[in-house]
């Protein structure tokens, strides 16, 4: 949303001709163009009721960041990433039921990028239905003539946590527990209910199977429920938005002063942000 007090970046001209001409079927050039005080409410009016839209049903609005590689987009690939991200708001919503904001969603591979907080990796396993058994990854390449890179569980990331599955069956790991068993399986120690898994697909994937059995024993929580208690997560967070902005503490200098009618309150920075609000520039804001 765009605020009339203020002066307009360059992005905000280019983005208020793009909604005259797109939205508003203006037939103007750039030249001749004018930015009125209306035309900026008629598109904050806009952008508020795509937010509300977008807010109310992830589901149908929020889509998954597609490859942009050279790798080949199969159906396969196409129906994973959707399945995958269907998962992913699932688990977020879930989260957020026992009051608990992991963050939004967002990279290139369209996954959690392990940037929430809690560090935990959501991976949607799209055989695990049929199997009964999860695959970890390890090693990835983009095709069968490309070199092995690093990936999954020996990607250098702050993930602490692996929860994979799907929606009626799912398990939560610490990464260092699946981390010793890809060291005992690499030594070629034998373990029940676990195997390594050369290649999967098309030759781009390394990794190891556990059958259902064993990964109960390996897990760190049964469910959402139990690892938020487990951790002992503060589920008491709120985000504090005044005019264009939202503030992770009450005390940030910018409304510790001001009166509690005036602030509107999230319990969660992303509905926050989808509502139009910047996040407060003040360092300590959200420390
Ligand atoms: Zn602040």
């Amino acid at each position: 949303m765009i605020d009339l007090q203020r002066n307009l970046s360059a992005e905000e001209h280019l983005i208020l001709y793009w909604y005259s001409i797109v939205v508003e079927k203006s037939n103007v050039s750039y030249d001749d163009f004018r930015i009125t005080e209306s035309l900026i409410m008629r598109f904050n009016e806009y952008v508020k009721k795509w937010n509300t839209a977008f807010f109310n049903n992830p589901l149908r609005f929020e889509k998954p960041v597609d490859w942009d590689r050279n790798r080949t987009k199969t159906d396969y690939f196409r129906n994973q990433l959707a399945k995958g991200h269907e998962f992913e708001l699932w688990v977020q919503r879930k989260f957020k039921s026992c009051g608990v904001d992991i963050g939004g969603y967002n990279s290139e591979k369209g996954q959690f990028a392990g940037e929430n907080n809690l560090g935990i990796e959501i991976k949607y396993d799209m055989r695990h239905a049929e199997t009964g058994n999860i695959y970890i990854e390890y090693c990835e390449r983009l095709d069968s003539s490309k070199s092995w890179i690093k990936s999954g569980i020996l990607k250098n990331d702050n993930t602490k946590y692996w929860l994979i599955g799907n929606m009626n069956d799912y398990f939560i790991f610490t990464k260092i527990t699946l981390v010793n068993i890809y060291n005992k399986l690499i030594r070629k120690e034998n373990i029940k209910g676990c195997h390594l898994v050369e290649e999967k697909l098309n030759g781009t994937s390394k990794g190891f199977v556990m059958n259902n059995a064993f990964s109960r024993t390996v897990t760190f929580a049964d469910s959402i429920e139990d690892f938020v208690g487990k951790l002992n997560i503060d589920t008491n967070i709120s985000y504090y938005a005044l005019n264009m902005f939202v503030h992770g503490r009450r005390e940030c200098r910018y409304i510790r002063n001001k009166p509690d009618n005036m602030i509107k309150v999230f319990d969660s920075l992303d509905d926050a942000l989808k509502a139009g609000f910047q996040k407060c520039n003040n360092p300590n804001c959200f420390l």
